[in-house]
């Protein structure tokens, strides 16, 4: 069955209101769906299942014939904080971690980032991504859109990642002595939420691998090979959710 994210504010009561000009279209035109057939509307965690009761130029509205709150989002926040990639990388970065189910993604610039994302040039960016994330928690089943945050520098996010309690961890190919894995199954007290630095093609310098670590990352080898940047933070991200999440844990999919 089709999915939409909707407002919660068009989801109260008996009816629920699709309203987003993409979606009315893609329901109208593409779609070409008639009253009566079936659809599901997501808001504030909750699936609604719709019948819809009429179609018109700038919404559709359907009658709720069920409302479920599956379990269908990780009991984890992860935040992605992904240094920029050259080219149009994180395109897939932002689609893969959609459906890994990240919980946000902050673009970063770092001393080795090749893309510098100035004002007036991230806006477009962000856009994209934006409407990636969305299309892709919708393909997924999700019930939340990660949110893909404002292009930031590595300091910026790793003070905001420590000041929320989050635990930090810095993926850096340098380091021999210490595993993700060892972290991750050494329960560390549960935290609010998880953070994961990963480098650009350049990786991180010696300096921001400091400053990770005075901010309380902890500085943590991926294995013996060294992954892509749009592979490092899909497969620790994987790791994570494998390990302190619900992926390789039963799970309802979407009918
Ligand atoms: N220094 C790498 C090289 O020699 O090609 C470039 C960095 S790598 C392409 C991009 C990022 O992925 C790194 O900054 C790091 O965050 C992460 N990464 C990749 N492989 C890793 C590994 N084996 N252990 C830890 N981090 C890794």
């Amino acid at each position: 069955m089709n999915r939409f994210f909707v407002d919660p504010s068009d989801a109260q009561g008996d009816l629920v209101r699709i309203a987003d000009p993409g979606d009315v279209a893609h329901l109208v035109r593409v779609l070409r769906v008639r009253p009566g057939e079936r659809a599901i509307a997501v808001a504030a965690g909750e699936e609604l299942v719709f019948e819809v009761l009429r179609l018109e130029a700038a919404e559709v509205v359907g009658r709720v014939v069920s409302r479920t709150r599956p379990r269908r989002e990780p009991p984890l926040r992860v935040i992605l904080v992904q240094g920029l990639p050259k080219t149009d990388k994180m395109d897939l970065v932002v689609q893969k971690a959609t459906e890994l189910g990240v919980s946000g993604i902050v673009p970063v610039h770092t001393e080795r980032s090749v893309k510098r994302l100035e004002d007036g040039r991230a806006e477009p960016k962000l856009r994209r991504w934006r409407r990636i994330a969305r299309e892709s928690a919708r393909q997924s089943g999700r019930l939340a859109i990660p949110d893909v945050r404002e292009v930031t520098d590595l300091e910026t996010a790793l003070q905001a990642a420590a000041q929320a309690g989050s635990l930090l961890l810095f993926p850096w190919e340098q380091e021999g002595g210490r595993g993700l894995r060892e972290i991750l199954q050494a329960a560390p007290e549960p935290r609010p939420s998880v953070h994961l630095f990963i480098g650009p093609e350049g990786g991180f310098s010696p300096a921001e691998a400091e400053l990770a670590q005075r901010a309380g990352a902890w500085r943590v080898s991926l294995g013996p090979r060294i992954l892509r940047t749009e592979t490092a933070g899909l497969a620790a991200l994987a790791m994570v959710l494998y390990e302190l999440g619900d992926l390789g844990r039963p799970g309802e999919v979407p009918g």
